[in-house]
């Protein structure tokens, strides 16, 4: 696979605000860059155009690997992954009301919150973290009401 230019990993992550295109954790604050996740898998013929281009971070693009296919835990279905170039992020999930986790709205949140851990222990070490300072959760995100 050819590598990604420069400008292209750029507008990827300009268009994500910083944020994984999954957990919503912010770059910004985190010591390692995020991945450029290739939605769709190269080896299943994937492109590397913009449409199946995410930012990811190291965990949740580790964890979705070459994965389309989820279980959602209450019915069993298996479902496609949540796609952040054709599914928006605050129709699928939420924040519980102190921001520290994220609640699934939807099959394909139920099922993509399992697959890609998205409520992994440290992860919510971090959201603790950086709700005290004011940067968590992402301006734009949906919050549970109390
Ligand atoms: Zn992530």
């Amino acid at each position: 696979m050819a590598a990604l230019s420069e400008k292209l990993k750029a507008k990827v992550r300009n268009r994500a605000n910083r944020l994984c295109e999954y957990c919503h954790t912010d770059e910004t604050w985190q010591y390692v860059p995020f991945t450029i996740d290739h939605i769709i898998p190269v080896s299943l013929g994937g492109t590397s155009e913009l449409n199946n281009l995410a930012l990811a971070c190291f965990h949740c693009n580790r964890r979705k690997s070459n994965v389309l296919i989820a279980v959602d835990p209450e019915t069993d279905e298996e479902l496609k992954l949540f796609n952040p170039r054709q599914n928006i992020w605050n129709e699928h999930f939420s924040w519980s009301h102190d921001g520290l986790q994220i609640i699934a709205l939807t099959a394909t949140g139920r099922a993509t919150l399992v697959k890609l851990e998205l409520n992994r222990e440290r992860v919510i070490r971090i959201r603790a973290e950086d709700v005290l300072v004011g940067r968590h959760p992402p301006k734009g995100d949906k919050i549970q009401e109390k």
